[in-house]
């Protein structure tokens, strides 16, 4: 084994605990995934994010076919979808985290920008969120619905289920997903109230200064 997969196994193990720990993951819900130059790392299928065995941890070939390890998520096309579309993604995180869950369960947002531009570090870290329609658990449609943005979203949010975010590394991947998280919460917590969003030129400043996603 590589000391570049050593290291993503330990890595993934580390802040796999790290996002259980402070609630970003209960039960059995969420996985993460980092991609290696010979092959995908995915949490395996029913383990807590709290529970990673790093010698354990899935290993898949990149058309997805199991290599080594535990029998990977069932939700391993969503990472997928990313990593064919998306070629700078190293990375990807998926959560059922509360705020952006209970976000994604709203008639009301705006299907193509379902984070509003509230902060500049939601705009630097997530970007634009794009609104992928309900799927049932488990039907790789909702990889097919992801793989048809073409990779120009780091971010989306699963109807009625939450969010997936890629991000260049692992790190960055787990920060995107847990800035969107609380930017969901300032949504619900702002709920009612007469808000000041960054404006189309504020959002276009940050991009042209600190680049896009
Ligand atoms: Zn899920």
């Amino acid at each position: 084994m590589s000391p570049d997969e050593t290291a993503a196994r330990w890595e993934m193990a580390k802040l796999g605990a790290s996002l259980f720990d402070r609630g970003f993951s209960v039960g059995t819900a969420g996985n993460i995934s980092v991609r290696l130059s010979d092959g995908i790392l995915m949490s395996p299928t029913n383990a807590r994010l709290c529970d990673l065995d790093p010698e354990r941890i899935s290993k898949l070939d990149m058309d997805g076919k199991h290599v080594s390890g535990d029998r990977a998520t069932k939700e391993v096309f969503l990472h997928q979808a990313f990593y064919d579309t998306r070629p700078d993604a190293g990375a990807v995180v998926h959560l059922h985290s509360t705020w952006a869950t209970a976000l994604s369960c709203l008639d009301e947002i705006d299907p193509n920008n379902c984070i509003p531009p509230l902060t500049p570090y939601v705009v630097m870290r997530v970007g634009s969120v794009k609104l992928v329609p309900y799927v049932r658990p488990g039907d790789p449609k909702s990889g097919q619905l992801i793989r048809e943005l073409d990779g120009r979203f780091a971010a989306v949010l699963l109807a009625n289920h939450g969010p997936v975010v890629s991000g260049k590394s692992l790190f960055s991947a787990v920060c995107a997903a847990e800035e969107l998280e609380e930017t969901a919460k300032l949504v619900m917590a702002l709920e009612g109230r007469k808000v000041r969003y960054l404006t189309n030129h504020e959002v276009a400043d940050l991009i042209r200064t600190f680049g896009t996603i």
